[in-house]
Order: C-alpha cells, then sequence, then structure tokens
C-alpha cells in the first residue's frame, strides 16, 4: 500500500529534523544523505536543490528556516540578471570560513563543491563573535539548529567553533553545496595543452587519488585550509613579532547555582584593568596580559601568559629563543601548566567556582593547551587570476589563510566572514564579466581595510550588511589601488 500524502509529509519533517539536529559532522552528513535518498532529492541539481527541499520539508520549523534563508537569497546582489558566467567554484577546507564562503557562493547561483580534509569537528573552544557575526548567523538560522545559539549572558558571545562548523555545514547542503570529507587537497593541476576529448579545465590534486572529485573543472577555487594556505601566488608576511603566549583551559561545568552565579570576563574589558594582573602577579606569581573566562558546555579560560612567569612557575623548563623549542612538548611541564591555568582560573573568578576540574579533550587528556602567538602571518594580496591553455581560473584566499587572528580578542571569525563577503562580492563581479584587473584592485583595496576593521567602525546597520561591501565599510574607498598595480597578480602562462 503507498503510503499517503500526510504520511510522506511527516515522515519528511521526522528526516529533516534528524538532519537540523545531527550533532556530528559524520552524523550530519549521513542524516542529509538519507533525506535526500527517501525523499528522492539529488542533491547534485544545485540549481533546484533548495527549492525542491523547501517544497518537501513542510513543516512548522523547516519553514521558520525558509524564511529566514528566503531573506538572504532575496538579497539583490545575487541577482542573476546581467551574469555572463555560470561558475563552478572549489573550496579547500571546511572551517568556518571555507563554509561561509561557500553559503555565500550557492547564494549567488555558483556550483560549490567544499573539500575537507577531516570528518570530524573536534575543536570545543568556546567563541568569542562580534554583534555583527551573531546577526549574521542568526540570519542563517542558527538558533533553528543549535537551541541555545547565544543564550549567553552579558555582552559577549560564546559558541563553539564545532557547533560553528556545524550549523555552517546544514545550511551550506540545504542551499546545494556539495561536501566532500576525507579529501586533502595537494595542488592545482594546471589544463593540459592538447586537449584532444574535448575541453579540460582546471583541477585539483587530490589524496585519496581515485576520488570522484579528481575529475572536477573549476574556475574559482578559495584556499580555507586554515593558516598553512597551500595555493601557490600568495607570499606571507609577518605582522606581529612579539612574544605571546595564550594557554586555554576547560573545566567541567556542572551547572551549579553557585557556578551560574561566577561572572564571566570580557578579555577585551579586563586588557586595561592593570591592578587585577598586579595583583594577580603580588598573590600567585602568575604574569598575564590578558584573560577571558566564558561559561559554555564547560568554564572556559583563554589567557595571554608573560613568558618569564612560566618559567618562575616551571611551566616553561628551559629558555630557549625559538618559540618552537621554548615552547616544544619536551620543555613543558604539564602538571605545572594545569596547575599554572587553574590557579589563573580561580583568581580570575575570585575563588567563585566551586570546583575546577579539568574537562576532558578529544584525546581524553586534561583539557589545557598553550599557544605560541608570536610570529604572525598575513598574505600580501587576496586574490589572483590564472590564465592557462585557454583557460582563466580565480584564485582567492579567505579566513586564517589570509589573515591569521589574535584570536583571544575574538577577531577569526569577525574578519573571516568579512573577507568571505568580500571574495564573493569578487566572484560576483568576475560573473557579470567584470575586468580582471579591475576586480582585483577592488579586492586588494578592500584587504587594506580588513586588519583594521573593529567592532567600532564597520556599519552598525548589521541588517543592511550583503556581499557588496558599501553595506558594510562606512566610507569605503575601494579605489585606493589601482589596476595597473595588481598586473602581477594576473598570471598567464608566459610568466610560470
Ligand atoms: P580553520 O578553522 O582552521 O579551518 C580550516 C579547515 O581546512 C580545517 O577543517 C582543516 O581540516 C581543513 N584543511 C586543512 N588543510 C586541508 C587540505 N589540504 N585539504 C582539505 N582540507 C584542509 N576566533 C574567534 O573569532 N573568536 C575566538 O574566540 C576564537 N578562539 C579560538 C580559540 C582557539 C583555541 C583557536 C585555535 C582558535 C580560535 N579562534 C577564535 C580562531 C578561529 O577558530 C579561526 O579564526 C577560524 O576557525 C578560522 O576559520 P578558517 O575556516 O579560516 O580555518
Amino acid at each position: 500500500m503507498g503510503e499517503t500524502e500526510d504520511e510522506r509529509t511527516a515522515q519528511a519533517g521526522q528526516l529533516f529534523e534528524n538532519f537540523a539536529q545531527a550533532s556530528t559532522c559524520k552524523g550530519t552528513l549521513q542524516a542529509f544523505s538519507i533525506l535526500c535518498r527517501q525523499m528522492d532529492l539529488d542533491p547534485l541539481d544545485y540549481r533546484n536543490f533548495y527549492s525542491n527541499l523547501k517544497a518537501t520539508a513542510t513543516n512548522w520549523k523547516a519553514k521558520a528556516l525558509w524564511t529566514k534563508l528566503d531573506k538572504r537569497a532575496n538579497h539583490k546582489e545575487y541577482s542573476k540578471k546581467g551574469g555572463k558566467k555560470c561558475l563552478c567554484c572549489l573550496i579547500i577546507g571546511g572551517g568556518p570560513c571555507g563554509l561561509r564562503t561557500a553559503i555565500e557562493l550557492a547564494l549567488l547561483g555558483a556550483k560549490v563543491v567544499v573539500m575537507e580534509k577531516r570528518d570530524t569537528f573536534s575543536r570545543n573552544n568556546v567563541l568569542h563573535l562580534w554583534p555583527y557575526t551573531i546577526h549574521d548567523l542568526r540570519g542563517l538560522g542558527a538558533k533553528k539548529f543549535y537551541g541555545k545559539f547565544c543564550a549567553g549572558a552579558i555582552d559577549h558571545i560564546s559558541e563553539c567553533i564545532r557547533q560553528l562548523q556545524l550549523m555552517l555545514l546544514k545550511v551550506a547542503l540545504i542551499l546545494g553545496v556539495e561536501v566532500h570529507v576525507n579529501v586533502d587537497f595537494v595542488q592545482l593541476l594546471e589544463p593540459p595543452e592538447n586537449q584532444e576529448n574535448g575541453e579540460t579545465g582546471w583541477r585539483a590534486e587530490i589524496r585519496p587519488l581515485n576520488h570522484p572529485l579528481a575529475d572536477f573543472e573549476f574556475d574559482v577555487v578559495i584556499g580555507a585550509n586554515g593558516r598553512r594556505n597551500t595555493l601557490d601566488g600568495f607570499r606571507r608576511k609577518e605582522f606581529r613579532g612579539k612574544l605571546a603566549i595564550a594557554i586555554t583551559a576547560n573545566f567541567v561545568n556542572r551547572n551549579t547555582t553557585a557556578e551560574a552565579k561566577v561572572e564571566e570576563i570580557s578579555g577585551v574589558a579586563f586588557i586595561f584593568n592593570q591592578k587585577f594582573f598586579l595583583e594577580l602577579k603580588e598573590e600567585t606569581g602568575i604574569d598575564l596580559e590578558n584573560i577571558v573566562y566564558y561559561r559554555d558546555n564547560t568554564h572556559y579560560f583563554v589567557m595571554t601568559a608573560k613568558k618569564q612567569s612560566l618559567l618562575d612557575k616551571g611551566v616553561i623548563i628551559h629558555d630557549y629563543i625559538e618559540t618552537e623549542k621554548l615552547l616544544g612538548q619536551d620543555n613543558v611541564n604539564q602538571e605545572a601548566l594545569l596547575s599554572y591555568a587553574r590557579e589563573a582560573a580561580d583568581f580570575g573568578t575570585n575563588y567563585q567556582l566551586p570546583s575546577l576540574d579539568y574537562a576532558v579533550n578529544h584525546c581524553n587528556q586534561p583539557d589545557v593547551a598553550m599557544f605560541d602567538f608570536t610570529c604572525m602571518y598575513a598574505s600580501e594580496n587576496a586574490a589572483l587570476f590564472r590564465e592557462k591553455n585557454g583557460h582563466q581560473l580565480l584564485v582567492a584566499l579567505v579566513g586564517d589563510s589570509l589573515l591569521e587572528p589574535f584570536w583571544p580578542m575574538g577577531t577569526g571569525c569577525a574578519r573571516g566572514f568579512l573577507a568571505a563577503f568580500d571574495t564573493v562580492w569578487m566572484v560576483r563581479g568576475w560573473a557579470q564579466g567584470r575586468n580582471p584587473l579591475e576586480i582585483l584592485a577592488e579586492r586588494e583595496s578592500l584587504y587594506r581595510l580588513l586588519p583594521q576593521t573593529t567592532t567600532e567602525n564597520i556599519s552598525k546597520n548589521f541588517d543592511q550588511y550583503t556581499i557588496d561591501p558599501v553595506t558594510r565599510y562606512p566610507n569605503l574607498n575601494s579605489s585606493c589601488v589601482k589596476p595597473h598595480q595588481v598586473r602581477h597578480l594576473f598570471i598567464d602562462g608566459q610568466q610560470d
């Protein structure tokens, strides 16, 4: 006996809910493939997938999400009118910035493929997000996927990187983005010279070699694989030389009333509180530049510690000049590190947290880590074009690949998303047939603004934000770099 209409609707609602609530990367991809299979939806039909899914999942919860996504999709900037090219885009890396870029490219109407070398999202760090980022994520239906999204107190917002990636992955899939996990990008492959069997464009060398993505041809490639960018043509410059050592620590949150009463610490406010740091040093010997405390699934602390106090407290054993050696595993006393972070957390919260037991990380170890922020890098340029054997390729970087953030100040996702929007604006210009040198010059002009952006100097009218830079940057001068200054970023066959 066939299903009735009502039964099918109920089944679609349930399958969609399973997908929306999946709590791991693998679980999400699996629930998505079950939803597509059972509801006869073709995820490769990227042009129609979203509208087909909308017609299938019609329960109130799904509909509330469609209202949000439709609002975004209706931005005039995505209008196909005047579009000359239909683009195929490859995104290397499924971190927050790669996925955010993928969503915008999909809204623009492009075919988008994300390749991610891992199949787990395991980073549990609490994220400090800028108000505009929260507004942006709400607009993508964040709360429909993660009810606790931004339910936190005071002015800061805390969210795990893992949760953020999960929700962005779900939105990307809904909008027809193809996401492939366990695929490692190695390098770009140029279009061959003698093409006998039709046209072959730009492709990627990947691992595993026999993966179907090895045949994928694209005209846009976005490097979003974190601080270790692997795309050629982007020289890195160092922009921070001062020694900085950050420590993160997660403690178990038992959600008691006593714990809930403890005040969180927003780092930005504390950085100016010199009295606090002096007292901390006097009482404990711990010398910090800043400290942040957020309460979420765990009690999360991030602090920037001064080297001498780490040496004095026996956390760092020998004083080496090279930071890599200084913070090398052999030179760090793990027990002392655990005590150091616990003591700082205890003092920072005025000894009000009843018990500071370490949460365990994905390796089943107490969740404490020490990071080196001494050298941070930015790419010299944000984008370039390559042309080979009649095929043009737009190459761009976003996220940490473009500009490494000093993340205790929360700039990672905020500047990462701004760069994602600016990049997609550039892709739009190209799709509309604008001259490559012109859009490269515009992109580089915008990139010059990026390191200077703060919560204060970007537009406060978040509702008006689109991929169009004028909606986000007040007093924008998008032509401070001129086309003749970016000629070297148009790389054709002869220059290789
Ligand atoms: P990533 O998140 O690094 O993602 C890159 C992805 O690419 C990864 O999933 C990786 O597996 C994949 N990849 C790498 N190489 C390849 C390859 N060859 N092929 C395929 N895939 C590949 N930011 C904030 O805004 N606020 C904060 O409070 C904050 N706190 C942080 C705390 C910690 C401990 C850390 C480590 C970071 C923090 N950040 C914070 C920074 C923030 O996490 C990053 O800025 C953000 O994750 C950058 O996103 P991304 O997509 O550019 O790169």
